[in-house]
């Protein structure tokens, strides 16, 4: 057995108790786990700050500096008990504070003498102060042995973090370091590690954990994003290879009468170049044998749900069923309502089904999916449940996949014997190798086109001082006939207090000042289904004049007419969301307007994101600029929990250079050993197999 698979639990220092926890709060169960529990961030050890420099504005995360006691005190009683320390050096005071462990501190703090502190600052009215720092006598700290400049500081969880501190995680790095260091086995062949300049896997793990320089770490990260990078492509390719060694896609051969009907007689405007040619594609792919798996990416408004619909009358017109799933109930009404119209008079029954669904609604669409009556069903997530069985399912639309969990998706594909057709749309527009890594094995079509005569959104950020200016711009759209959406922030922590904001708001509007002749609407998550859905047939039937909302409407809501989007706190929603709800208006022939209300305060990266939305109406721009805004992690909203591979260093968007390197080598590796089993190939096999992703299973019962 390998050493790096041994049980953590023999790390000194660990032990039963502490392993059970290392588990359960961060899924460390083996050394090489612990092994790959990265730092997220280094701090200088060496450096030791004047007091007087610590000051809020330097933004640091952990402070050392080196103070005398010049007196102690204790507040509170009983659990709100708290022991303080005042220390001062040359330069200035800072306090130092304790809750917890206060009968042992409280012996070795010592009036008048000097300690190394170390912590992370906070700041009460520009006062400095340190919360359960780490405290040594000068002469301890003299005594210290030389270590590097950088000491990781490691991801923790509140209740680890209480029973290990900082020092503790690190101690527990240190401890298995010792263990593992002469057992590390490199995975990579050397002839692609001197291809990539990446250093030895042990030399890695060494310098990611106890770097000795700048340069060092550097190269640590690279080779470890490789790594992880690598381990992902060699799966994604191989299942790719799998998926197209198969030969059991759905075959659509006809284009028939139902989908003909639709072309020449219901459209009710002709298709834009790049509708028509992602059409092409999927047809296509449709009839080559292997099954589809594309992702449609298309800014807002371009057009996706007529693709879709057109897609879903190929499968119909081939004799299979297609279904469609939407992130929202109101979107799925919505594509309901449409799609409904759109066929009026026309021999395909398209059903609904979500979680609101009545009784009646409900027994109809799945008895008429069972049968097969059912050509079209649209629905949530309501639609992946186990009773849901289709007659013959060929073709899956994901509307707003990025607002989907990977095995929610996952879950749609076995709803036939046989894989249908998987069309995954989004507004969110990345490249082809990362969309991969978030979502897995993936064909891209893009529609980088918007519909003929829509004028450019303008945009722009008011403060509440021109509130009044706001309202006289509203009467002004109204009374030309067209509606308003005021759309509020709401934020899970502060939920009852969004709520408040948004009642508010609304009943302002609709009793009150200033606008009290117009009928306005209301819609927000806490509301009935049927009376959410009452909001929105006011307001599309054009009844209320407007909308009252919160980001509830941020996807696929189209009321051509609305031409006015306000944004209230605008400064509280990321780049992608205010541009989905910017995408809201401007989708009739209308000029329409988007203003970004804010306080007079503002971070620099908010006033960064409303200067942006007031400068272009670019999705790609606007991705482009979330990403360096918001650096690694997070793409557009898309959760990590929504990848389908978890990755401990790499990130696929801000590492997206590597991931193309790795990509190339995966892809050479694979063309000479198509399923790794030479003996050099070993660890790559074993490589493969950490990053195997949680569509595992999944993706096994299609291939
Ligand atoms: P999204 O890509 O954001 O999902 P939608 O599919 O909701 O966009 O389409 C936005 C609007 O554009 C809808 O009102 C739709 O009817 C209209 N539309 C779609 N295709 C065309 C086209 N080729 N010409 C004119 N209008 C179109
Ligand atoms: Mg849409």
């Amino acid at each position: 057995m390998d050493r790096l698979d041994n049980d953590i639990k023999f790390v000194t220092g660990v032990g039963e108790a502490r392993a059970r926890l290392l588990e359960k709060e961060l899924g460390i169960r083996t050394l090489g786990d612990m092994l790959r529990h990265y730092p997220f961030r280094y701090i200088d050890r060496t450096r030791i700050y004047p007091i007087a420099e610590i000051t809020e504005a330097a933004g640091l995360s952990y402070v050392q500096f080196r103070a005398r006691v010049v007196g102690v005190a204790y507040a509170g009683t009983g659990r709100r008990q708290r022991f303080t320390a005042t220390v001062r050096d040359a330069s200035g005071t800072a306090e130092l504070i304790w809750f917890q462990g206060i009968k042992w501190i409280e012996k070795r703090v010592e009036v008048g003498r000097e300690y190394l502190v170390f912590g992370r600052p906070t700041f009460y009215r520009g006062a400095l102060s340190v919360a359960h720092p780490e405290l040594e006598t000068i002469e301890q700290a003299l005594t210290r042995k030389a270590e590097s400049g950088m000491q990781g500081i490691y991801p923790s969880t509140e209740k680890l973090g209480r029973l290990l501190g900082t020092k503790g995680m690190y101690q527990i790095v240190c401890n298995t370091w010792a263990l593992v260091r002469d057992h590390i086995d490199d995975p990579l062949p050397g002839e692609i590690r001197t291809r990539y300049g990446l250093i030895p896997l042990r030399d890695a793990y060494y310098n990611i954990h106890f770097p000795q320089s700048q340069e060092a770490l550097r190269q640590a990260q690279y080779r470890l994003k490789f790594d992880e990078l690598l381990g992902v492509q060699l799966n994604i390719q191989q299942r790719r290879a799998a998926r197209l060694s198969k030969n059991n896609g759905f075959l659509f051969p006809k284009v028939g009468g139902v989908f003909n009907t639709f072309y020449h007689e219901k459209l009710p405007f002709p298709l834009t170049g790049a509708q028509k040619r992602v059409i092409r594609e999927i047809r296509q792919d449709t009839v080559s044998g292997f099954q589809m798996n594309r992702l449609l990416q298309g800014d807002v408004g371009s057009g996706k749900t007529l693709v879709a619909l057109m897609s879903m009358l190929l499968a119909v017109d081939n004799g299979f069923q297609a279904c469609m799933m939407a992130p929202t109930e109101i979107l799925a009404r919505q594509h309901f309502a449409t799609i409904r119209r759109m066929l009026e008079g026309m021999d395909v029954r398209v059903a609904i089904l979500t979680g609101a669904s009545k009784a009646r609604e409900r027994r109809e669409a799945l008895e008429g999916i069972a049968s097969g009556e059912v050509g079209i069903l649209i629905g949530t997530h309501a639609l992946i449940e186990d009773r849901v069985q289709f007659s013959n399912l060929g073709f899956v639309v994901i509307d707003e996949q990025h607002r989907f969990g990977v095995e929610q998706r996952a879950r749609l594909w076995t709803k036939n014997a046989q894989p249908p057709h998987i069309l995954v749309m989004t507004a969110t527009p990345i490249p082809r190798t990362l969309a991969m890594t978030l979502y897995g094995d993936l064909d891209v079509s893009v529609i980088d086109e918007l519909p003929p005569g829509r004028r450019p959104i303008k945009t722009f950020h008011y403060t509440d001082a021109a509130r009044l200016k706001l309202f006289g711009f509203m009467r002004q759209e109204i009374k030309k006939g067209r509606q308003v959406y005021i759309v509020y922030p709401l934020i899970e922590e502060s939920e009852a207090m969004d709520y408040k904001d948004l009642t508010d708001g609304y009943e302002a509007i609709s009793r009150d000042f200033p606008l009290p002749e117009y009928v306005t609407a209301i819609c927000h998550g806490r509301m009935k289904p049927a009376d959410k859905e009452e909001s929105m047939r006011q307001f599309k039937e054009g009844e209320a004049q407007i909308l009252v909302a919160t980001s509830v409407i941020e996807v696929g809501v189209d009321v051509p007419n609305a031409t006015v989007m306000v944004i209230e706190s605008a400064e509280r929603f990321g780049l992608s969301q205010l541009h989905q709800l910017r995408g809201r208006v401007g989708r009739g022939g209308e000029q329409s307007y988007c203003i970004l209300m804010s306080g007079e305060k503002l971070s620099r990266e908010s006033r960064a994101r409303l200067d942006a939305m007031c400068e272009t109406n670019d999705g790609f721009r606007l991705a482009e600029l979330d990403l360096k805004l918001r650096g690694a992690g997070d793409i557009n909203g898309t959760q990590q929990s929504g990848m389908a591979f978890d990755l401990k260093i790499a990130s696929p968007t801000a590492d997206i250079q590597i991931l193309t390197l790795s990509r190339e080598a995966a892809a050479a590796i694979l063309a000479a050993d198509p399923e790794l089993e030479k003996p050099g190939n070993r660890g790559l096999a074993t490589l493969k197999k950490r990053y195997s992703g949680k569509e595992e299973i999944d993706f096994s019962r299609i291939s």
